[in-house]
């Protein structure tokens, strides 16, 4: 036998439980799973795993990188984003191709793709958004055949003309079905939502309240009443549903109860949902929390870690959306104005790794499906990425189980110039991180190069095919 690269002597976490065993790899693919691969093997390099795990690449299906939104740019792009997403174990990310003024679908992947060639250091691809119905629909099945097979749209921000009707959601479920593809809702209410946030904009509110406001104008009914009625066009129509960042107890409850009689609808969560709550908005500088939607209450992060357990959440994602320091200073005591979103990439395995499976919520092999298995299959990117086992892509993760290291947000790849995370003491950083068969973090360092991470085209989405 012949392998460019033998990791030797971890535990290695497969879809069939964990092993301790070498990974041969030739070229870009697995190529063996087993025991004293070295022996009576050529073999070009021995990437010494003893005493770690390794572990399959992780996904994270839900990311905004350049990103033009509230009066600014999203500061990490596919240089930066795609860097910090390898440091955190990522092998994988999908981004949201948006059309701006005018734009059709296949224009806003083209902007994406501008985006992301030349910078990326990892493996990508897009949902696209459908913000104007009437003129999108038409395209929808090009873009299917074209290797696009997740749709988006946003039951909010009407004021960026992203904004998504039922008569939109309901055509697009239809197509949905149709196509064998899956639309992606960003489920909150939006009538009431914008009744709670005038009522509540008054200069002595904002002066005595501050960022508390956003939580105070987003609660959870908000976000639930929209999944309710979204899970209802799905129902109505069969077309496959995916609530992106549900963020409550009850979204969990409703998504278990549709999955019970039959409802094709999946849901991820992000990882601040699990182990952050409102309380922040106190803080000082509790402004630089604000994403969209909130975290919410300690009830709801209990519920999520419990969905991820039982599997009515089936995804851990970040929704990454960095806005630096002097970005968030545009609120300036407004919550309406705060750029809205946070860095995630980098420390969305260590996140679950120390308040998942260290804590016990989560095992291991857990960790693994809902990090890398469970959003591959449902991205439709599965066995090509998603575990390791003869044929995939040799994308690997390479973790200590114990060793920590302190966020330190000028130690990072993010252009953050803060963490929601700083100061925590997180295990599960990648020391080795293979994309592809590359060594692409060597010893907690990033040494791949910019522009090597590729298009992933797909064929199919969902679990229902
Ligand atoms: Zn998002």
């Amino acid at each position: 036998m012949k392998y460019d690269t033998v990791i030797q002597g971890g535990v290695v976490v497969t879809p069939g439980g964990r092993v301790r065993a070498d990974v041969g790899i030739h070229g870009e693919k697995i190529a063996a799973v087993g025991t004293n691969l070295t022996r009576d093997a050529n073999v070009g390099r021995i990437i010494d795993a003893k005493g770690h795990y390794v572990l399959p690449g992780m996904l994270d299906v839900h990311v905004h990188l350049a990103l033009p939104f509230c009066g600014t740019v999203s500061s990490d792009d596919y240089y930066s984003g795609t860097r910090a997403a390898a440091r955190g174990g990522v092998t994988t990310l999908i981004d949201f191709a948006i059309p701006y003024e005018g734009d059709s679908l296949a224009k806003a992947a083209n902007n994406w793709f501008e985006k992301a060639e030349d910078k990326a250091l990892i493996d990508y691809t897009f949902h696209i958004c459908i913000t104007r119905w009437d003129e999108h629909q038409g395209e929808i099945g090009s873009l299917v055949d074209s290797g696009f097979t997740t749709f988006k749209e946003f039951m909010i921000y009407a004021a960026e003309g992203w904004q998504s009707d039922d008569r939109a959601m309901f055509g697009t479920l239809e197509l949905m079905r149709e196509y064998g593809a899956m639309l992606l809702v960003h489920a909150e209410s939006s009538r009431v939502l914008d009744e709670l946030i005038d009522r509540h904009h008054t200069p002595e509110l904002m002066e005595e309240l501050g960022a508390q406001l956003h939580a105070m104008t987003r609660p959870n009914f908000i976000e639930a009443e929209a999944i309710q009625r979204a899970i209802t066009w799905s129902e109505a129509t069969h077309g496959q549903l995916y609530i992106v960042h549900m963020s409550t107890a009850e979204g969990a409850d409703m998504v278990k109860a549709a999955q019970a009689r039959g409802v094709p609808v999946l849901a991820e969560t992000c990882a601040q949902y699990l182990v952050l709550d409102d309380s922040v908005f106190a803080e000082k500088d509790g402004h630089l929390y604000a994403c969209c939607p909130q975290v919410k209450k300690p009830a709801d992060q209990k519920r999520l870690w419990h969905g991820l357990k039982t599997g009515e959440v089936s995804v851990v994602s970040t929704d990454t959306c960095t806005f630096t320091r002097q970005q968030k200073a545009m609120w300036n005591g407004d919550w309406t104005k705060i750029p809205m979103g946070m860095p995630g990439l980098e420390t969305l395995l260590p996140i679950v790794y120390t308040h998942g499976v260290l804590k016990k919520r989560l095992t291991l092999e857990e960790m693994c499906q809902r990090l890398s298995t469970d959003p591959a299959r449902i991205m439709g990117l599965y066995p090509k990425k998603g575990a390791i086992r003869v044929g995939s892509d040799a994308d690997l993760a390479i973790i200590h189980p114990r060793n920590r290291i302190k966020v330190d947000p000028s130690k990072m790849e993010t252009n953050a110039d803060w963490s929601p995370y700083e100061g925590w003491s997180l295990a599960g950083f990648s020391r080795t991180t293979l994309s592809r068969g590359e060594v692409i973090v060597d010893d907690y360092e990033v040494v791949g190069q910019a522009g090597r991470g590729k298009w992933l085209p797909r064929k199919t989405a969902g679990l229902r095919q």
